[in-house]
């Protein structure tokens, strides 16, 4: 029976893979679940692609800032206990684009979509507090138009972003998949950066397919890391 808590003590990096179930605790709705984020919508890739921000601005503006904006979420147990983890040995790269990885105290995150709550002008790049931006994506100053810096579909990763990414999971003998299906690309590729006798895990509430040998822990994430 594999034992998570004996793997952390074991390990002398441990890299977190995270993804929308590790906020849903902290009330922000599952990205692509049933009932989710964009359960509404036929077509959440065109909402939140780069076309939409560069063709239709406001609806853009409209739909990011009434769906996706949850500043009153805390950070939860699985926050906490990873923060105090990989602050101690360890590294998070996560999806998640909500900030809560930091705000729970973890020092080693790689935004891998990037985060919601930094806003700049695409004409000037100033950047504003995201409170302004729920109110405008107008910069008076010079007709530029705000956007969160977050990964569009149809948007390419950033170089150095990959880079931190693929040097967290290299660098680990222990990696954690949590709270998420892990089918979206390139983020699930970074597995195949891992070192071949690295320890592999995944906690989700439904099972995930995962590489031949990997550990399944299939429950409530803030269950297994409240036990960690
Ligand atoms: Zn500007």
């Amino acid at each position: 029976m594999f034992d998570l808590k004996q793997a952390v003590a074991n390990a002398h990096f441990v890299t977190f893979l995270t993804g929308a179930g590790v906020s849903t605790a902290s009330g922000i709705p599952d990205y692509r679940s049933k009932g989710g984020l964009y359960a509404d919508l036929a077509s959440p890739e065109e909402a939140l692609s780069i076309e939409n921000l560069q063709q239709h601005h406001l609806a853009f503006h409209d739909w990011v800032t009434k769906k996706m904006y949850y500043p009153d979420a805390k950070p939860n147990v699985i926050h906490e206990k990873m923060a105090q983890i990989t602050n101690a040995k360890g590294a998070i790269v996560t999806q998640n684009v909500d900030g809560l990885h930091q705000r729970g105290g973890a020092k080693h995150v790689v935004e891998f979509h990037g985060n919601l709550y930094r806003i700049y002008c695409q004409t000037c790049g100033q950047q504003i507090d995201y409170q302004t931006y729920l109110q405008s994506d107008g910069h008076a100053e010079d007709g530029g138009i705000f956007r969160p810096d977050i990964v569009l579909y149809g948007e390419p990763i950033k170089p150095d972003v990959i880079n931190a990414a693929v040097e967290a999971v290299a660098k680990a003998d222990l990696l954690v998949v949590v709270g998420t299906s892990f089918q979206v690309y390139p983020f699930a590729g970074l597995l195949q950066m891992a070192q071949s006798d690295a320890v592999l895990a995944a906690v989700n509430r439904e099972p995930i397919s995962l590489p031949a040998g990997a550990h399944m822990v299939v429950g409530d994430a803030t269950t297994v890391f409240a036990a960690l």
